[in-house]
């Protein structure tokens, strides 16, 4: 048989500390599970940073990041009975996983006991390479990986949904929170405009915590009730207890000691940002009895599950549309707490 190359268009890093460059893959022929994707759009998340810049100390080079993918189906493996050409599709940060320890059988495969295959920077199970991401022109992904992207959403607003959007709808959901719950999101970035956008969506109390007064306005356009300042002592002072729960979305160093005081009796603070190691003391913990967890993403059906709650209520992401060249700079402004809420990139810069 005939094989003919999917050669891609992508972008890469080539090490941590020079920009990312034009580059190209090739896409290995769709499986017989599998579907090729052209990707139309594809949000900026800061773990690609985090990756970018090894962060992480995991970094293989060249990596081609990119996990917040949307696009339309162009070809489809003969057992694929999910999706077919023409259809509108998402992809989020993972693209396999074992299939049958406990954490895959319960849809909740981004726990799989083998470490599910992230959309980039992971040994890719279909060869000897890694897994190269959506900051490219196409994708191939097993049908049960992908997820269907609501027809009324704009395509280019609804991409962040399957980082950002998922990250923050998970542990909202998980934790319960509902009516009446007093929450408060600190970080008003990708993830942190959309925890907002979801809680508010199930019925809570809404505060945002940004380090400066420069958000206050977009918090109350985005449904916030209440606005705070880290910047300002009184902040920490004034509001101890106030919360049921907080949702801490912060990519960088902070005190996580200080925030938690702000947690009521038998409350919970939830971390979803991966800053530096940062100190904890138990002392917050103990004196009111309050729990601090983490969260990852969220599984396939969970994704498909806030997709379709998007695509009822109207919800999608506050964007910045940037052709593929203007990445770098994107990511510096990113640094800076300077995107208003989410980059994406527009693939078609790339053809
Ligand atoms: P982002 O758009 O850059 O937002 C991060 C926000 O954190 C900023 O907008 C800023 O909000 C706040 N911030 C930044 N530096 C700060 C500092 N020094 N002190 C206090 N606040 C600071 O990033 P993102 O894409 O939302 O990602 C946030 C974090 O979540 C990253 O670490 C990312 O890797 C992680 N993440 C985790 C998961 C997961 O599954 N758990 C998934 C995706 C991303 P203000 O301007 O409002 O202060
Ligand atoms: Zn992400
Ligand atoms: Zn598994």
């Amino acid at each position: 048989m005939n094989h003919m190359p999917l050669k891609t268009a992508a972008y890469a890093a080539h090490s941590a500390t020079t920009p990312l460059e034009p580059w190209s893959l090739e896409r290995r022929d769709p499986g017989v599970e599998e579907v090729l994707i052209e990707i139309l759009f594809c949000g900026v998340c800061h773990s690609d940073l985090h990756f970018v810049r090894n962060e992480w100390h995991n970094a293989v080079y060249p990596m081609v990041p990119g996990h917040e993918i949307v696009g339309k189906v162009t070809q489809v493996g003969s057992s694929v009975s999910k999706y077919k050409v023409g259809d509108t599709v998402g992809v989020g940060c993972f693209v396999d996983s074992c299939r049958s320890c406990a954490a895959c059988t319960s849809g909740e495969e981004q726990y799989c006991e083998s470490g599910a295959t992230f959309t980039y920077n992971a040994p890719d199970k279909h060869g000897t390479a890694m897994t190269y991401g959506g900051y490219s022109t196409q994708i191939v992904v097993d049908q049960n990986y992908v997820v269907r992207v609501p027809e009324n959403l704009p395509l280019y607003a609804a991409a962040p949904l399957l980082c950002a959007g998922i990250t923050t709808y998970s542990p909202l959901r998980h934790f319960g929170v509902g009516e009446g719950t007093k929450v408060a999101v600190v970080g008003l970035g990708g993830l942190g405009h959309m925890a907002v956008k979801f809680a508010k969506a199930m019925g809570a109390h809404v505060t945002v915590l940004s380090q400066s007064e420069k958000k206050r306005q977009d918090a109350m356009a985005l449904g916030a009730d209440d606005y705070l300042a880290t910047s300002d002592p009184a902040t920490f002072e004034n509001n101890v207890k106030r919360f049921d729960f907080i949702l801490d979305t912060v990519s960088a160093e902070h005190d996580l000691n200080a925030y938690l005081t702000l947690v009521r009796l038998d409350g919970r603070m939830v971390l979803v940002g991966v800053p530096d190691p940062t100190p904890l003391s138990a002392m917050p913990l103990i004196f009111a009895r309050r729990s601090l967890s983490g969260s990852l993403i969220g599984g396939i059906r969970e994704t498909q599950e806030m997709l379709d709650f998007c695509g009822e209520k109207g919800i999608v992401c506050e964007v910045e549309m940037i052709s593929m060249s203007q990445i770098n700079e994107a990511y510096e402004r990113m640094l800076k707490s300077d995107v208003r809420y989410r980059f994406v990139i527009d693939m078609a810069s790339l053809k």
